[in-house]
């Protein structure tokens, strides 16, 4: 195990919960714990058993005022998460003393985490790979029931468990590559090997190929499909978004880092978390064109990952709706035909043939109808109605994905190499760049800085 310095950092969320939790990994982590710790009994945490919880008090050693009365768990590694000492203090008493433990504990020898520093620890110790790691950063991100269970899965290694067959599988493909090199006299090992060559990295492509395509999927589970309201003014638009984010508890967000006028939404539809995007511009100026200008709102309209188009079934097609329809083809779009409860105007001949196989739902929000059918074309659209199907590995980070399209191409060049007759000794390179590329996905060969790079996007005291 790496000789790693004490480290604390309060690890339960910032604000007014009823427990906090201040934490200490590594090899002084019980010692320092003692300076401060004193049980009503005198014993020290230092006798205690591993894996016990202590009554007891939180003393300022300088004054001995009693700063908190907590319960202290003592986690003796390597069976921890960071394979190292843990100590965790449960306080009680809100912000302020909470606060207060963590400053004593690092007058007293400890230092302050960076963020994502346990995690980073259970990985350099070998508690967990790399994927593993990622995957509770998503955790920690996730916004929905779905992007968790991604998350779970991954790190629960199922992820991992594939890159290291597929590892395998090449490992063995270069052995054989060895027989051939080495005996190259006989015919009928040279026979064996380019056919058994070409069925074996064949394989590997494809299941790669296979975890590339998940990837899409991967990607809307973890960061929300991006989906924009788009109609002339009065159809319904702000309705619409109300419905949906009553019927499913949202998240409202500002981007970090962008213009605070946009505000995304996060609501989860049938297990699909949808990314409203610009709700602000729907909920104030009520009409996006007007408030941010044509060429920013054909840029939204680039970047969105499904339009709901809506429109008014009380009065006729416009040419300002020909319009839109025009903006979003070669885009996912449903179509809502909204007020269905006033009289007809609109000819839904016409917008059938204009949606051309789109999805059209026709809804009168007013009195919440069509929700549920909306709600069920935007699920069948994003996962052709098989969401339940819980048993692919997604792939949803886009380092992996990154990794993963290299080792795409690494494995088709061996292949077009072996097909075309190139010393096998060539092939061998593109199998073990394969080999190796896999191989950074769960970690096992990374340098240093992008790992700091990595852990540094976790929450402090993960
Ligand atoms: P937006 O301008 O597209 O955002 O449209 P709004 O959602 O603000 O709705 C405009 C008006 O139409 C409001 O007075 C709504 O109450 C009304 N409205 C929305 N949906 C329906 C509906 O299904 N039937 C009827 N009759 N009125 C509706
Ligand atoms: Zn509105």
């Amino acid at each position: 195990m790496l000789e790693l310095d004490t480290i604390a950092a309060i690890s339960t969320p910032m604000g007014e919960g009823a427990i906090a939790i201040v934490r200490l990994s590594g090899e002084e982590a019980i010692a320092i714990a003692d300076r401060i710790f004193k049980s009503p009994s005198g014993k020290t945490l230092s006798t205690v058993a591993s894996h016990t919880i202590n009554y007891g008090n939180i003393i300022d050693p300088k004054t001995n005022d009693v700063v908190e009365e907590v319960m202290v768990s003592v986690m003796r590694g390597p069976k921890t998460f960071t394979r190292e000492d843990i100590i965790e203090i449960n306080c009680h008493g809100g912000l302020v003393s909470v606060n207060r433990v963590l400053q004593l504990i690092l007058t007293n020898g400890a230092r302050l985490a960076e963020p994502g520093e346990f995690t980073k620890r259970a990985f350099l110790n070998g508690r967990i790979d790399l994927s593993q790691a990622e995957a509770v950063m998503d955790l920690i991100r996730a916004k929905t029931d779905r992007a968790m269970n991604v998350a779970i899965k991954q790190m629960e290694g199922r992820l991992s468990n594939l890159i290291r067959r597929l590892r395998q599988e090449i490992l063995e493909t270069l052995a054989h590559v060895e027989v051939n090199i080495d005996y190259p006299e006989y015919d009928d090992v040279e026979e064996m090997t380019h056919r058994m060559l070409i069925e074996k990295a064949s394989n590997v492509r494809s299941e790669i190929q296979t975890l590339l395509q998940t990837s899409q999927q991967g990607k809307i589970l973890r960061e929300g499909l991006a989906t924009v309201i788009v109609g002339r003014p009065n159809v319904g638009k702000s309705s619409l978004l109300n419905s949906l984010v009553q019927d499913t508890k949202a998240i409202v967000t500002d981007i970090p880092g962008t213009t605070r006028d946009v505000i995304e939404e996060y609501v989860n539809v049938r297990g699909v978390p949808l990314r409203l995007v610009d709700t602000a511009g729907i909920r104030e100026t009520e009409d996006i064109v007007e408030r941010i200008g044509v060429e920013r709102s054909r840029q939204y309209l680039k970047e969105a990952d499904l339009i709901l188009l809506v429109l008014n079934y009380h009065d006729e097609l416009t040419h300002e709706d020909e319009q839109l329809f025009e903006a979003v083809r070669g885009m996912d779009y449903i179509v809502i035909v909204n007020k269905t409860d006033l009289t007809k105007k609109i000819d839904l001949d016409k917008v059938y043939e204009l949606a051309s196989g789109h999805p059209v739902v026709t809804t009168a929000l007013v009195q919440e109808q069509g929700v549920d059918q909306l709600e069920e074309a935007i699920s069948s659209l994003f996962f052709e109605g098989n969401i339940e199907a819980q048993d692919l590995t997604y792939v949803s980070n886009s380092r992996h994905i990154g990794l993963l399209s290299q080792a795409e191409q690494a494995i088709e060049e061996a292949i077009v190499g072996i097909e075309s007759g190139i010393p096998i000794d060539i092939v061998q390179i593109d199998l073990t760049r394969t080999w190796e590329i896999l191989g950074e996905v769960i970690g096992e060969s990374v340098h240093e800085s992008l790992i700091d790079q990595l852990f540094s996007q976790f929450c402090l005291g993960k």
